[in-house]
C-alpha cells in the first residue's frame, strides 16, 4: 500500500498553550455589525493583552501565514494584509539593491 504524504503539513500550534488571551475571545474577534468606534476600543484592549503575551511572535507569524481573521499577534486584518504586502515586495527591494 502506498504511503499517503500530506502536501500541507499541519501548522505548528504548540505556542497556543501559552497564549495570554485564553478566555477573552470577545476581544479578538469582532461581533457582527461592529461599529468603528467599538472596534477601536476592542482592538486597544486586545493589543494590551498581546503586549504581555509570551508567544506574540509565533502568533503573528501563524496568523500571517494562515491568513487568519480577527486580532492576532498585535495585528488586525488590515495590518496583517499590509505586512504580507511588504513581505512580497521585500525580495524585489533586495534585487534592486543588488543590481545597483
Ligand atoms: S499574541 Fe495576542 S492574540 Fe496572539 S496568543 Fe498572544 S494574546 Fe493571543
Amino acid at each position: 500500500m502506498a504511503e499517503v504524504v500530506s502536501l500541507h503539513p499541519a501548522p505548528q500550534t504548540d505556542w497556543m498553550a501559552h497564549a495570554a488571551c485564553k478566555g477573552q475571545t470577545h476581544l479578538f474577534f469582532p461581533p457582527h455589525g461592529e461599529r468603528e468606534e467599538a472596534r477601536l476600543i476592542r482592538e486597544a484592549k486586545a493589543a494590551a493583552v498581546c503586549r504581555i503575551c509570551p508567544v506574540v511572535l509565533e502568533c503573528r507569524d501563524y496568523a500571517r501565514t494562515n491568513r487568519e481573521q480577527g486580532w492576532w499577534g498585535g495585528e488586525n486584518d488590515d495590518s496583517r494584509a499590509a505586512a504580507r504586502r511588504r513581505a512580497l515586495r521585500a525580495p524585489q527591494r533586495v534585487a534592486v539593491a543588488a543590481e545597483a
